[in-house]
């Protein structure tokens, strides 16, 4: 029996999915897959330089998981970069989280959403009331069919 994988929670989606070198025709290009969730640990490691405690704590797994996913990731970019392949970016164990914080007005019932890790408002965008309060966040509410997305796809 097969034990289901855990969704790696990621909070980065970009538009570009395929890197390649340039000058080499398609036919004669090799190419790498890298995983979602794998792209998400470098983001995490690398470009935020959070450790891997933080960062797998914001993916949803364990500090070791975590190791395992990187150093996965770093190997098959390294690879990419030295032997001149084409990277695909592709699949994996994942959910998109997008953790931007909503908050609602008091005085004039707005809601207004604040991207994470900008601190708190100093007030109401509209009204410019200070009273206010955080509700749920969207990627959290039910409604969001849209927010849940996985994907088994295995590699060897
Ligand atoms: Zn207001």
């Amino acid at each position: 029996m097969v034990r289901p994988r855990k969704d790696r929670l990621v909070a980065f989606e970009p538009e570009v999915s395929y890197f390649k070198p340039r000058g080499i025709p398609m036919i004669e290009l090799a190419e790498v897959c890298l995983t979602v969730d794998e792209r998400e640990a470098i983001r995490l490691a690398d470009q935020l330089g959070l450790s891997q405690e933080e960062a797998g704590r914001r993916m949803g797994v364990s500090r070791a998981t975590f190791g395992r996913i990187i150093q996965r990731a770093r190997r098959t970019v390294a690879d990419a970069l030295i032997s001149g392949k084409a990277i695909r970016i592709d699949g994996g164990n994942y959910r998109i989280v997008m953790d931007s914080r909503r908050f609602q007005c008091a005085a004039c019932s707005h809601q207004w959403e604040e991207p994470p890790g900008t601190g708190r408002p100093s007030a109401c965008p509209l009204c410019s009331s200070e009273d206010f309060f955080r509700t749920v966040p969207r990627s959290l509410a039910p409604t969001r069919a849209d927010a849940k997305r996985s994907d088994t796809q295995r590699r060897s």
